[in-house]
């Protein structure tokens, strides 16, 4: 439904926090297009801004995916600056930070046994009773990501234009979502990307993760800034704004790379000036 995103005029506006502690941004479409590696050019964006901020990355995906698409791209980084990056995987049930030179789990907020079983259970069985359990797939249909269990109707690596032809409308999706929901009334059951629904336990979501970015941190949510491509009201960016957090939107990441050639100069001449 891409075509359907309006973002109102009002979201265009310079953030309040002009000189935010902390700028977070979603991955796919924010820093990078989905499932991709960072352009070389956000990456030097992102080395220049972890000089004079910390910077977090939240997403839904797991850390393998935040290795593949940030990490390895990011290795003309000092020590000092990869010690001021936050990566929150699967929605902040998952925190790493880069501490004696290697990236360290510090926490990680598993669904239990009974929980996963009975996920993967509903949402396999929901899935062939509407007829979308699909055998042509590009990898996995259904992953363990620890605080998280995934579908993806066509497997995990799925060809974007196979995703959009599969289910133009959304339609699928939501019709499973809802179903799955029905029967797992203690966990929650959410849209993910395009072909994708996503089960964690209830509450979990980019606003949870935030919470949690604030608590770890000691940066009230009021010294942060996010940037996202989803903050319209049915995107999983939705919960920050939500929240109240300072929020910037984006369509893609050669407009958040355009933002941050503007927000570091900033940033920079006000620890200047300080
Ligand atoms: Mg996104």
């Amino acid at each position: 439904m891409h075509a359907a995103i309006i973002r109102r005029p009002t979201d265009r506006k310079t953030p309040h926090v002009t000189t935010p502690r902390l700028v977070a941004f979603d991955l796919d479409d924010t820093l990078a297009p989905s499932k991709s590696p960072l352009d070389p050019e956000m990456a030097e964006l992102l080395v220049r801004l972890l000089g004079v901020v910390e910077v977090c990355v939240i997403s839904g995906g797991q850390i393998a995916q935040f290795e593949m698409q940030v990490i390895d791209n990011l290795q003309g980084a000092s020590d000092a600056a990869l010690e001021r990056l936050h990566l929150m995987p699967t929605c902040g049930t998952q925190y790493y930070r880069y501490t004696d030179d290697a990236w360290t789990q510090i926490y990680a907020q598993n669904l239990t046994d009974d929980e996963k079983t009975r996920a993967l259970e509903v949402v396999e069985r929901v899935a062939r009773r509407l007829g979308y359990w699909e055998t042509k797939t590009w990898g996995p249909i259904l992953e363990d990501r620890g605080s998280q269990i995934t579908f993806s109707a066509l497997g995990q690596s799925a060809p974007v234009a196979e995703k959009t032809a599969w289910d133009p409308t959304g339609e699928k999706k939501n019709t499973l979502r809802e179903a799955a929901q029905a029967e797992l009334p203690d966990l929650e059951v959410r849209s993910g990307g395009s072909t994708s629904v996503d089960i964690t336990r209830q509450g979990i979501d980019k606003a949870y993760g935030m919470k949690k970015l604030a608590e770890m941190t000691g940066i009230p949510l009021d010294d942060m800034l996010f940037v996202g491509d989803r903050l319209d009201p049915d995107g999983n960016d939705y919960p920050v704004k939500a929240l109240g957090v300072e929020c910037f939107a984006v369509e893609g990441w050669h407009d958040t790379a355009a933002y941050l050639e503007k927000l570091i100069p900033e940033l920079q001449a006000a620890a200047a000036a300080s």
